[in-house]
């Protein structure tokens, strides 16, 4: 009998994660940042003022790791805390003019090996793989496994059937028609739908 399809998919998952994972970390490690650390600067770039637990809970590790990796970027000068000035007892992330610098930079190694054979795929099987990606995640969102990734698919903007043609979705932030090569993760405008959209599974 042959292996279930969702072992196959975990094995392709695993073999292009690995990969791109390798990439990443030898970019990572060139610059004097554990993988940890670089994954923290993205986030904190892309999430201004984000606490520590909630850091910690997007990349899945424990608070006290996170906590460490965080110092480490505080001593190297890339990130500093502030105490958030409407909750006094709540503290803050974000990054220095040196940190923001890197962050940008790092947010481009893990994709560097995917460029050429994402071009190579075209648009269509790119826009195909990226939404049922999408959907992946959304799945494990609903399971509450993964913290919320900010896509296209649970924004309040978004509209699954609002465009036409190869664009057929809507973004009534943009104003304009996407397709699913267009999707967005990590939106800094994505703001929920209602909890009657995120609970319909189409
Ligand atoms: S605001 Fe961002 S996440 Fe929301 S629909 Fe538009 S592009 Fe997608």
């Amino acid at each position: 009998m042959s292996t279930p399809v969702h072992t196959r998919i975990a094995d392709a998952l695993a073999r292009v994660g690995s990969l791109v994972r390798y990439q990443e970390n030898q970019r990572t490690l060139a610059e004097g940042l554990s993988p940890l650390q670089a994954r923290a600067l993205i986030v904190i770039r892309r999430r201004k003022g984000i606490r520590v637990g909630a850091l910690a809970k997007e990349l899945l590790v424990t608070y006290g790791t996170l906590s460490a990796a965080v110092s480490s970027l505080e001593e190297k000068a890339l990130v500093t805390k502030y105490v958030d000035p409407e909750e006094h007892r709540a503290v803050n992330l974000e990054l220095t003019r040196k940190g923001a610098a890197l962050a940008r930079r790092a947010e481009g190694w893990a994709g560097e090996l995917l460029a050429a054979p994402v071009a190579d795929m075209g648009q269509d099987e790119t826009g195909t793989l990226l939404a049922s990606l999408l959907e992946l995640i959304r799945a494990f969102e609903r399971q509450g496994a993964i913290a919320e990734a900010r896509m296209c698919f649970t924004c309040r903007y978004f509209d699954p059937e609002g465009g036409r043609g190869a664009r057929p979705h809507y973004c009534n932030l943009l104003e304009e028609p996407i397709g699913n090569a267009d999707l967005q993760i990590d939106c800094p405008d994505h703001e929920p739908a209602s909890a009657a959209r995120l609970n319909d599974p189409g």
